[in-house]
């Protein structure tokens, strides 16, 4: 099998680890499973091998991923910024997680910057910002964070630390999220790590209930809502979106999460291949992109949706009123289109 993480990259890890002694851990505003699993599998690595450390994320996380914040809290920045940023100052080591720009930490960026600490990156999407870290494991042939954590362990597991059951339950779960459990960007590597996790002990069944399984009755009730009303088809482009206000989530009683997975959905429909969700908030639109044919949702996402992510799954941010994201989707798709068959190149669009 391939390796997916230099020898050099390997030691220097390892260095850096070894020689720390106030490590924070962290990932990206509105982190999913992904996120939540690496941060919860890197602090579980750490403390096996005698090393504290503390995990901040920028905001708080969907509930259903509250199992793996299961040993002294993670600390959220948008609860508490001045505690955060006191951490954030006396860090001697700081490992970010699955993202590949520090803007992607939000307001915690600025803090992150101006640490002394030394910072490592340890990501699967493309295009890593080599500037801000002195160490950086990137691999985007990985299904997920959590995968290229388990290959970084495995690689240092014999010397220090250990995949004890705390950590491949972690890692487990950010795989199983980040692939929508085995559908995407699964390869034999995926398989072969999650053969080695159940035989240290991970239940997937238990696991399976926590991820897909447990809804609320609020998000059963929100998705029929979504699949029967706000569900729309763009025949001409193969894609589907959704666009979901902040008044019809609050008559659902929406928690976050709530509305996880739901960009996947259409995708279920023959002959839909793009997919988008929009959710209102206070200050912006979220924008959620899938794709399961060649068409690129990371580029689609930097063009029109000030974000990116990976070639068929990405996100972004968008600033105009929920009543228009429909049509302004419709819009981006079919400049998209011209610019594959080649009618308008990307510097004429601007
Ligand atoms: P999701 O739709 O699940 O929120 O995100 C899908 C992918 O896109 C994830 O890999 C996530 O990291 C990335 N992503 C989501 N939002 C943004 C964003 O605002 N900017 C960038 N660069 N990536 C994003
Ligand atoms: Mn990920």
């Amino acid at each position: 099998m391939k390796r997916y993480i230099d020898n050099d990259s390997v030691r220097e890890f390892r260095r850096l680890v070894t020689k720390a002694g106030n490590v924070l851990i962290i990932s990206h505003i509105n982190p999913d499973g992904d996120a939540v699993g690496s941060v919860s599998a890197v602090k579980s690595y750490l403390f096996a091998m005698g090393i504290h450390s503390t995990v901040i994320l920028p905001n708080r996380y969907p509930d259903y991923l509250e199992f793996l914040d299961n040993k002294d809290p993670f600390k959220i920045y948008s609860e508490n910024p001045s505690e955060i940023i006191k951490l954030a100052d006396s860090a001697d080591l700081i490992i970010a997680v699955d993202f590949n720009k520090l803007e992607r930490v939000d307001e915690l960026e600025s803090h992150i910057l101006s640490s002394k600490a030394d910072k490592i990156l340890i990501d699967h999407h493309p295009h890593p910002d080599r500037e801000s870290f002195s160490l950086i494991i990137s691999q985007t042939e990985v299904s997920s964070t959590c995968e290229l954590l388990f290959w970084l362990f495995k690689e240092i597991e014999d010397e220090c630390g250990k995949i004890d059951k705390d950590v491949a339950v972690s890692l487990y779960t950010g795989m199983m999220t980040d692939t929508n459990n085995f559908s995407n960007s699964v390869s034999s590597s995926t398989f072969l790590m999650a053969s080695d996790l159940l035989d240290r002990g991970v239940d997937k069944e238990y696991l399976q209930h926590m991820v897909f399984g447990g809804f609320s009755v609020s998000r059963m009730r929100l998705m029929g809502h979504v699949l029967l009303n706000k569900m729309v088809i763009i025949p001409d482009y193969c894609a589907s979106y959704i666009v979901l206000t902040k008044k019809e989530m609050e008559s659902f009683g929406f928690s976050e999460g709530d509305s996880e997975g739901f960009v996947n959905m259409p995708l279920n429909i023959k002959g839909v291949n793009i997919a988008a969700l929009f959710t209102e908030t206070d200050s912006h639109i979220r924008v959620s992109l899938r794709s399961t044919d060649d068409f690129s949702v990371n580029r689609l996402s930097a063009l029109h949706f000030n974000g990116g992510g990976h070639e068929r799954a990405a996100g972004g941010k968008l600033y105009i009123p929920v009543e228009k994201a429909g049509e302004y989707f419709e819009k981006s798709l079919r400049e998209s289109f011209l610019l594959c068959k080649g009618v308008k190149t990307e510097k004429s669009q601007e």
